[in-house]
């Protein structure tokens, strides 16, 4: 089957990627959502791009979504003298409080709480679990290591301590501080980092409210045991196996990916696979074949989107990231197994009228093969129902809410239209919808479209209505 492309990508904007002109080329290559990622850059970086973002998504006529990822409690290393130096195997190597730039033998760890908590024989990851380092002796403000596995170390590199419960909030006053600031921007979602508990999205929540939907990013073993809590608290989930590939084996992340994006289209909840996707192209200008499977796989099990990090943010090819990217969800979406698999991993809807309405719209869809969905949804809600059947049929999510357009950015199948009047009357939704549908290119006159809504208009939750209809000759 052809027709527009289901996953959505995610981009994470950065050194790479700031100027306007690049973000527009990003954009026209397949990007549907920009990360802003709080753990590197200023506030004015980032003010910058979600300026350009904006100007971007006038002149493009469509919808953007924003993404704020906050770094939350990632440890890391201060500065090296030089920004860069090596570790040897076998040397030994101190971390400490010392603010001064680090070398070869020692470097800042500007994180009381890991001394407080490490023993002797702890391993210390650095940079992604490439280096290693084993604890011989600690105190409250240092540690002295030896380097088990070695390698080059630059500034600002994070640090894990697998094994180790850090008593520290999901929020730090950085968190804190960049949130605010994010909100005043005018983000659509918020992603947390490290999150482990239910209880840290419901702490979020509270200062956030209903200003952005909150994306759980799951990287911590912990937050594993709590997938449902937190699939049920969060708004929309992130795989990220950067982090997670480091507190836990790498041979645990294929799997825990498949569960976690089962559980989260289960639950109808935007879920988005993470990091080193296409890692590779951030120095060549195309994949392996082993990346192109891994974005084949995750689209094959129906995640709502993929995402690039240092490929688009400060890798060489972004432009390129991105369209080959796109090319491949692409290939994939025309494969006949690509349908029967998200068919085949389906799961019941629940016992209520929203739901019965999206399972109507499933059916319907695959018997009359229709050019596409009209969905009216407020709070993005109907919008997400309809997306979680997987249908056949792209969703044209019509809305007077311009928030939830760009939340919807990030739904699998969604193509979000802000319509800037609430309509009045049930009789212009028909004529609207048409029209709608015709003005974004998703079908043409005489071409069948089915339409859902609410009844009255403007409460959420309240899809009760299918129609179909046909598009008109004028
Ligand atoms: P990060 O999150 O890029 O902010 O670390 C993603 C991941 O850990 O995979
Ligand atoms: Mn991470």
């Amino acid at each position: 089957m052809s027709g527009p492309r289901r996953a959505r990508i995610l981009a994470t904007l950065g050194p790479a990627s700031s100027s306007p002109e690049r973000i527009r080329a990003l954009a026209q290559a397949g990007a549907d959502v920009f990360r802003l990622n709080f753990s590197h850059g200023s506030h004015e970086d980032h003010a910058a791009r979600h300026r350009a973002i904006r100007e971007l998504e006038q002149a493009l006529g469509r919808p953007i979504g924003i993404l704020m990822d906050l770094q939350g409690p990632k440890l890391r290393i201060g500065r090296i003298d030089g920004g860069k130096t090596t570790l040897q195997a076998g040397q030994p190597f101190r971390l400490d409080l010392n603010p001064e730039q680090g070398g070869p033998d020692r470097a800042n760890l500007p994180h009381p709480e890991i001394f407080a908590a490490l023993e002797t024989g702890t391993d210390l990851l650095l940079d992604d679990g490439k280096l290693r380092l084993r604890v011989e002796r600690h105190g409250p403000d240092f540690a002295e290591t030896t380097v088990l596995v070695g390698g080059p170390l630059s500034d600002r590199k994070g640090v894990n301590v697998p094994g180790v419960i850090l008593p520290i909030s999901p929020l730090t006053p950085k968190d804190r501080d960049d949130l605010a600031f994010g909100l005043s921007l005018g983000v659509d979602w918020v992603a947390l980092s490290f999150v482990q508990r239910p209880e840290d999205i419901a702490e979020a929540r509270a200062l956030i409210g209903d200003q952005a939907w909150i994306m759980a990013k799951l990287e911590k073993p912990a937050a594993i045991e709590h997938l449902d809590a937190i699939i049920e608290q969060a708004d929309g989930l992130m795989v990220a196996r950067g982090d997670l590939g480091v507190e836990l084996p790498a041979q645990r992340v294929p799997i825990l990916q498949q569960r976690i994006v089962r559980h989260a289209r289960a639950a109808g909840k935007p879920v988005v696979v993470a990091t080193q996707m296409l890692e590779s192209m951030t120095s060549a200008p195309v994949p392996t074949r082993a990346e192109a499977s891994d974005v084949a796989t995750a689209i094959y099990s129906g995640a709502d989107a993929v995402m690039l990090s240092a490929e688009s943010a400060s890798g060489q090819y972004p432009v390129e990231a991105v369209t080959i990217m796109e090319h491949i969800i692409h290939e994939v979406e025309q494969d006949p197994s690509w349908r029967a698999g998200l068919d085949a991993s389906h799961s019941p809807a629940r016992p209520n009228t929203p739901d019965a309405i999206c399972r109507a719209l499933r059916q319907v869809a695959e018997l009359l093969a229709p050019a596409a969905t009209v969905a009216y949804t407020t709070s993005g809600f109907s919008a997400l129902r309809a997306s979680r059947e997987r249908p056949s049929t792209p969703i044209l999510a019509l809305t007077p809410a311009v928030g939830t357009a760009r939340r919807l950015a990030l739904a699998w199948g969604v193509h979000p239209m802000h319509f800037p009047e609430q309509l009045a009357e049930p009789s212009e939704m028909i004529a609207r919808a048409t029209a709608a549908v015709r003005q974004s290119g998703l079908a043409a006159a005489k071409d069948t479209i089915i339409v859902i809504a609410g009844l009255p208009f403007g409460h959420s939750g309240s899809t009760n209505l299918l129609h179909i209809a046909q598009v008109p000759d004028a």
